[in-house]
């Protein structure tokens, strides 16, 4: 038997998500059984576990788009009893059963071994939000971006992709302008590292004049839409923003001068079909180079009985950081 937070959909169509016993007979196939101990919560998840299901095709479901535990039982020579192991996208959590249980069966190939450094409990502090942050800081780095190279933007600093940009770039060196809708997170901003808070309001206009003053080194954009348009004006010469997110809206009210007469770079970062040798630089590089004070700053535990409300809050923007879910 195992337990799990399972979304369910009654006749009329509604769901809703209850903690649940289940025999192990439900697990769905895969090479490797993990004796789950810590998942999270992203914006994905909250879509999962709200009214309507979000991505969910066929219920009853297991969301949980990433989860850290140890290897139960394991049909494939890379993994044994024991071994530590990161399970990040691969749309587990959406089409598939994913980490909101005590135990998940998945392919070999979608997990990555934790470095000996990072703990279960560290890794889900980082979670899909952290790589796909971590992601986004090498592809600047590998368009050019260093410390001396100027200021760098964050844009959804508050939230668990923008947190962990935020502290992997500070604790690099570089100088980083956190955008925030909340000016409450300031100082937990700061903490991270952040050398500036921008207003939101300040980047929630739309594009007026396609070229602003040369502001930005790079930038992490976690919010997408009128807000990235708007940034793509206001970058130096050659500079590059890593576009992972859409919570201020999927549409791109932008013009094409930035790239044209100032050689800026839009970089897309994808982390759930991103193929497994990036993951394992990524890791590896946030068990090195993430200060762990910074990320236990980030942290906000939970159970399972928990997320269904976090879910909600999440989707409004209304989650501080990065929420670990112990799931034992
Ligand atoms: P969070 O909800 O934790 O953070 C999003 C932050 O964006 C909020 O905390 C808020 O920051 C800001 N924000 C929310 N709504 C708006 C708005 N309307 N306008 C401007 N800013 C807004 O989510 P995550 O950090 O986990 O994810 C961020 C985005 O990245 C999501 O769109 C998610 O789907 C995407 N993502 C993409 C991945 C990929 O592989 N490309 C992987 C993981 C996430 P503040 O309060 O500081 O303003």
């Amino acid at each position: 038997m195992f337990r799990a937070l399972v979304v369910e959909k009654d006749a009329a169509g509604a769901t809703r998500a209850v903690v649940r016993e289940l025999e192990d007979s439900c697990l769905p196939e895969g090479e490797v059984t993990v004796a789950v101990e810590y998942s999270t919560l992203n914006y994905k998840d909250g879509l999962c576990l709200g009214a309507g299901g979000g991505l969910v095709k066929v219920w009853p479901h297991v969301p949980g788009i990433d989860f850290a535990g140890r290897v139960e039982s394991s049909a494939d020579p890379r993994f044994q009893p024991g071994d530590r192991v990161v399970l990040t996208g691969w749309r587990v959590g959406e089409i598939r059963w994913g980490g909101y249980a005590t135990k998940a069966r998945v392919k070999a190939d979608w997990l990555v071994k934790l470095p000996e450094t990072l703990t279960t409990r560290a890794a889900m502090a980082v979670g899909t939000a952290g790589l796909t942050a971590m992601l986004a800081v090498m592809a600047l780095e590998d368009h050019g971006l260093v410390p001396a190279s100027g200021e760098v933007l964050v844009t959804g600093a508050a939230g668990g992709v923008g947190s962990v940009a935020t502290a992997i770039l500070a604790a690099r060196g570089y100088r980083v302008a956190a955008v925030t809708g909340r000016p409450e997170t300031a100082d937990y901003l700061r903490g991270l590292g952040a050398a500036r808070i921008v207003p939101r309001e300040d980047l929630a206009e739309t594009v007026k004049r396609p070229l602003e003053s040369e502001t930005w080194a790079g930038c992490v954009d976690a919010v997408g839409g009128a807000m990235l348009a708007r940034i793509l004006g206001q970058m130096a010469y050659g500079a590059s923003v890593a576009a992972v997110g859409l919570a201020g809206g999927a549409a791109l009210p932008a013009t094409v001068v930035p790239f044209i007469l100032r050689g800026v770079n839009l970089l897309g970062i994808d982390s759930v079909m991103r193929p497994l040798p990036d993951r394992v630089r990524a890791w590896a590089r946030i068990a090195t180079e993430l200060p762990m004070d910074k990320l236990e700053a980030m942290v906000r535990p939970a159970t399972l009985a928990d997320l269904p409300a976090l879910g909600e809050a999440i989707l409004k923007g209304g989650v501080q950081g990065r929420v670990v879910v112990d799931v034992t």
